[in-house]
């Protein structure tokens, strides 16, 4: 058994500290921590970063920047409709086993095209139909609730995809139950620059938490 290095920060140390990065960001009060050739140098050593962050490519969506991080902070997987496949799958096992990384947060955002063009139906070229697929099951969640389908399809995406992360055997279910590792859904928008949590409720606060809503997205946790 490998132990996490000790200064390695529990689950909801790492997302208070995502989230004060976030804070930093939208107010325009950035710090650019860890961007400089003393930080390289340190990294020769190893990478330990505190979080892991699924989240779309869309070339506004940046979590370096967004969170206000910099080198070996985040371990970053961006794919299109920040979806799962199982080459994602084992970036993502990877930095749970082997680096010890305790929070995975699957990050969706607003006005993204991937759930646009999934909900819209549109016709896609090449290999892009796999993404729609990968989103369509969050689509039909969101079919069901009021509101703009749209903005409620992205959410459920999200929530979907950190559900099946969570669930997912042998390597990130365990460690999930164990409480070695946190996985959340967050919402960012590109508007305001910040960061929402989706699922679970937001980290501990003075207020009791909300009740959760358990993942209305039932739906295939099949990874395709
Ligand atoms: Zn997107």
């Amino acid at each position: 058994m490998i132990h996490a290095p000790v200064n390695m920060p529990t689950a909801n140390q790492a997302l208070e500290r995502l989230m004060a990065g976030n804070t930093r960001y939208a107010s325009g009060l950035m710090s650019h921590p860890n961007q400089n050739a003393a930080r390289r140098t340190a990294l020769l050593k190893g990478q330990h970063p505190f979080a892991v962050i699924l989240g779309c490519s869309d070339s506004r969506v940046v979590p370096e920047v967004l969170f206000d991080q910099g080198m070996g902070d985040l371990f970053v997987i961006r794919v299109a409709g920040n979806v799962l496949d199982y080459i994602v799958l084992g970036s993502i096992e990877y930095a749970a086993l082997h680096l010890h990384t305790p929070l995975i947060m699957v990050l969706g955002h607003s006005k993204c095209g991937a759930v646009s063009a999934t909900v819209a139906g549109v016709r896609l070229d090449g290999h892009l139909p796999n993404i729609g697929v990968a989103i369509q099951p969050a689509v039909e969640t969101a079919r069901k609730l009021p509101g703009n389908l749209v903005d409620n399809a992205i959410a459920e995406n999200a929530k979907m995809v950190a559900k099946q992360l969570a669930t997912s055997t042998p390597v990130l279910a365990p460690l999930v139950n164990a409480g070695k590792v946190k996985v959340v859904a967050a919402h960012y928008d590109l508007a305001t620059g910040k960061v929402s949590m989706l699922s679970p409720a937001p980290a501990p606060a003075p207020t009791p938490a909300p009740a959760v809503t358990a993942a209305a997205t039932a739906a295939s946790p099949v990874i395709r």
